[in-house]
């Protein structure tokens, strides 16, 4: 642990729910974690300008997604494997509906669905997409798994009209 970091992320910052939550327990409405996204996005925004609060976004989902597969995803043995738990997982967790529409390992380029996004189904028409957390998220899902660099891009989203949010990933070397 760094001694001068006030915030350094850790899994055990998430809580002990059913000790601190006996009433409420782990959910909350959806609306609460949008409000949080996005106020939080505007603020960074505002004082730091667009390419920062988009890095920052990207990072923070790039920290989410590593200590998600390491906290989260148990034991996987090949791609097949791979997708199979991060469906389901996603799935329970309320996060979204994975499906992979390429998946060319040799080449490292894939091409992923996330419909009923947690981050942005149902929100206005935007004219860009803004699931740059979920960029990083799968970007550090990949890079776990595979132990290669990855970049994540959205192509589609329901802010750009989609009815699903589409994100292409390609290996980095
Ligand atoms: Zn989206």
């Amino acid at each position: 642990m760094d001694s001068n970091r006030k915030y350094q992320f850790s899994w055990e910052l998430l809580g002990d729910l059913e000790l601190g939550r006996p009433n409420l327990g782990n959910h909350t409405r959806l609306e609460v974690y949008r409000l949080m996204q996005f106020t939080f996005r505007d603020v960074i925004e505002h004082k730091f300008g667009t390419e920062v609060a988009d890095t920052v976004f990207y990072e923070a989902g790039k920290l989410a997604g590593s200590a998600f597969y390491q906290h989260v995803m148990g034991q996987v043995n090949d791609l097949h494997d791979f997708v199979r738990q991060l469906q389901r997982t996603l799935r329970e967790m309320g996060i979204g509906i994975l499906r992979v529409e390429k998946a060319d390992a040799e080449r490292g380029e894939f091409v992923l669905t996330v419909s009923e996004d947690l981050d942005c189904s149902g929100l206005p028409e935007l004219g860009h997409g803004v699931c740059t957390y979920d960029e990083g998220f799968i970007a550090a899902l990949m890079e776990s798994f595979s132990g290669q660099k990855f970049e994540v891009k959205e192509v589609d989203c329901w802010c750009t009209g989609d009815r699903t949010c589409r994100f292409t990933a390609h290996t980095l070397d």
